[in-house]
């Protein structure tokens, strides 16, 4: 069923949020200032209060998450160290071989459940000091795991990994791209993961709806470190409080309403879990991303036909899709998408 006059109902991705008539206008007033200088000081509030809110002394304003990903591990290793992660890492898999290209480190992904390794897995791979082995440096954890199907990292398996990373000397990273995710999933507070961390960063553009933006928090001598990095690397900004208000806006307004994407994500997964065509795992379904297959079809030429009907809906494999809800879709979006990817599943 084609339509011509209905807008595309967007689940591609929450980076695709347009923000808010009410979050322009908290962006046109900002307060401005040098960011470079320290002397933005809509950015200094952004930067203070996510410190706060992850429990760590200090915090910087990066341009994206995969920047906050990169000068994060610039600074923790020299070339030659191993970074620990799971196979499935964004840092990994997704930014284009970054911590192999900048900081010379090698990444080592552990075989975990979905995203979400152990603390015993940790031990068994950290290596014996030689002369012959990469220096294991850093864990890094990604809340919630992406490709692991937007699951949860619980707060006791955390602490556990970084408790086994700290007992070997190594730093814990966090890739908190949907940490808020992770957190309203839980119902505790982004502080309980944010001080298990050396270093932990949110991205302000993925479900809290900003154009642009991530916050990477840490020790005072790790954000100094830092500070070099996104010097160097040109992420050093000027009059970037009218971004940093946007962060600001959103950490009003747009943290609690996260447990409306996870409905809605939840809403789409059961609509799904019983459409001919479709497999679908619900326990996999934990915050706003829902995978599934389409078994014995091609998901990039179901993607076409979704997108035909109105539904832009990613593929993430030869038979597997990925909806991810975010503050551009309610409630009837999702049953309307629900149902137009039930009918161009029902046609061969
Ligand atoms: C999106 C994402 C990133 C990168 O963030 P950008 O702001 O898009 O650069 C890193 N890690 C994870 C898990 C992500 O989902």
């Amino acid at each position: 069923m084609p339509s011509s006059n209905r807008p595309t109902i967007n689940l591609y991705s929450d980076t695709q949020t347009r923000p808010t008539a009410a979050m322009r206008e908290a962006m046109a007033y900002a307060e401005v200032g040098d960011e470079q200088r320290d002397q933005d000081p809509t950015v200094t509030r952004l930067c203070e209060r996510v410190a706060a809110m992850l429990g760590q002394p200090r915090a910087v304003f990066l341009p994206s998450g995969t920047m906050a990903n990169e000068i994060a591990m610039l600074v923790h290793c020299r070339p030659g160290d191993e970074i620990l992660c799971d196979k499935t890492a964004h840092i990994l898999n997704i930014e284009g071989g970054g911590p192999s290209a900048l900081a010379g480190a090698v990444m080592t992904g552990l075989d975990g459940d979905r995203g979400r390794f152990t603390a015993e897995q940790v031990r068994a791979a950290i290596r014996p000091v030689s002369r012959y082995l990469p220096r294991t440096r850093v864990v890094a954890m990604e809340q919630t795991a992406n490709l692991g199907g937007g699951t949860v990292w619980p707060v006791d398996q955390a602490r556990a990994v970084g408790d086994a990373a700290r007992a070997a000397g190594l730093a814990v990273h966090m890739d908190g791209a949907r940490l808020l995710n992770a957190t309203c999933a839980l119902g505790v507070a982004p502080v309980d993961f944010g001080r298990l961390c050396d270093s932990v960063w949110i991205d302000l553009s993925k479900g809290l709806g900003c154009p642009v933006g991530a916050v990477l928090a840490g020790s005072s001598d790790f954000i100094d470190e830092v500070w070099r990095w996104k010097q160097r690397m040109g992420g050093a900004m000027r009059q970037a409080g009218i971004l940093a208000a946007a962060g600001l806006y959103a950490l009003d307004h747009h943290v609690a309403r996260l447990a409306e994407d996870q409905a809605n994500a939840r809403a789409f997964a059961l609509a799904l879990s019983d459409c001919p065509g479709i497999r679908i795992d619900l326990t996999s379904v934990q915050t706003n991303i829902v995978y599934f297959d389409v078994p014995g079809r091609d998901a990039a030429a179901v993607v076409e036909r979704l997108a035909a009907a109105g539904v832009d809906i990613g593929s993430m494999g030869p038979q597997t899709l990925r909806a991810v809800t975010h503050l551009d879709v309610n409630a009837n979006d999702i049953a309307l998408a629900a149902s137009l990817v039930r009918s161009v599943l029902a046609k061969q």
